[in-house]
């Protein structure tokens, strides 16, 4: 298989109104792949087709070789899926819960017990299982959920906004956890509005805002498109930017001006792309 996940000319549209539009998109198998964007850019929207939740108004969707319309079941023997609003069964014991996930997928006892116990165990919660879910922290709650979405042995993860209020030390936990699966050859495709998360985990980026793919590519492949070299500049209460190719091309401008008051250069980031792209902050 060439590719996880393929998208052709996706569209979905909800009461007459464009949510996502002429989407396409490829995702290859071991990649890290990080869909960012504001609130409301279709996010969830893309992630709910492709895990046949919703289905595309127009256009086409493979994933691990299965339209996801035509061959629902398929996809869904291969994807393991982490909503933020799926969640997991508080009156339940930790176990109880990956157990009664395994019968779902009609995983054989034998194997749903070592599967249990191995994933328990890789995203440490061993110690836990006896205790009621409603009992756990919030860093819990996900690492049981992602635990749980793993059992059936998937070819890929989604996850939907997966560190989404958690604090930082939690959230790094996690994205350590995430990093591990990948480095087993876990396709990933992960939703975020936090920069640090995609700099930090993806492979490659793709921006969506207002339901369209604006930018595709590597973060070093989108730092060169749009400059490496940041000069922000404070103009009243707000900051105005201006990209360099290089920081020394930034620095020489900056060293060149007869007043630098308001004025500081340093390397671009994902947000000053982002930003630049669109007009407005992630958050
Ligand atoms: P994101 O995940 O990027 O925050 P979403 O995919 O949740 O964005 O939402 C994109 C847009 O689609 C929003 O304007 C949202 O209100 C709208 N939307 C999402 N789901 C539905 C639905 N079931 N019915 C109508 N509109 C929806």
């Amino acid at each position: 298989m060439s590719f996880a996940i393929c998208l052709q000319n996706v569209h979905k549209v909800y009461n007459n109104i464009s949510v996502v539009t002429d989407l396409s998109l490829t995702i290859h198998p071991g990649e890290i792949f990080g869909l960012l964007g504001p609130n409301g850019a279709g996010k969830s929207t893309t992630i709910r087709m492709l895990t046949t939740l919703t289905q595309p108004t127009q256009g086409d969707i493979v994933v691990a070789g299965y339209d996801v319309v035509r061959q629902p079941a398929g996809v869904k023997k291969q994807i393991g899926v982490v909503l933020q609003q799926t969640s997991v069964d508080t009156d339940l014991t930790v176990w109880e819960n990956m157990e009664f996930h395994g019968r779902m997928h009609h995983i054989p006892r034998h194997r749903r017990q070592q599967e249990i116990k191995r994933w328990l165990e890789y995203v440490e919660l061993a110690d836990r299982r006896s205790d009621l879910v409603k009992t756990l922290s919030g860093g819990m709650k996900r690492r049981l959920q992602i635990a749980r979405a793993l059992l059936h042995q998937p070819q890929i993860l989604f996850l939907d906004e997966p560190t989404v209020g958690l604090d930082p030390q939690t959230r790094r936990r996690l994205w350590e956890i995430i990093k591990g699966l990948n480095q087993q050859g876990m396709t990933i495709l992960l939703t975020t509005h936090y920069m640090e998360e995609v700099e930090y985990l993806c492979n490659r980026i793709g921006i969506i805002d207002s339901g369209s793919l604006i930018e595709l590519g590597t973060l070093p492949e989108l730092r060169q498109k749009h400059g490496e070299g940041l000069l922000m500049k404070q103009n009243g209460d707000r900051w105005d930017y201006m990209f360099f190719p290089t920081l020394p091309e930034a620095e020489t401008y900056l060293s060149q001006q007869n007043n630098k008051t308001g004025m500081m250069v340093r390397p671009s980031n994902l947000e000053d792309i982002f930003v630049e792209l669109t007009g407005r902050n992630l958050d």
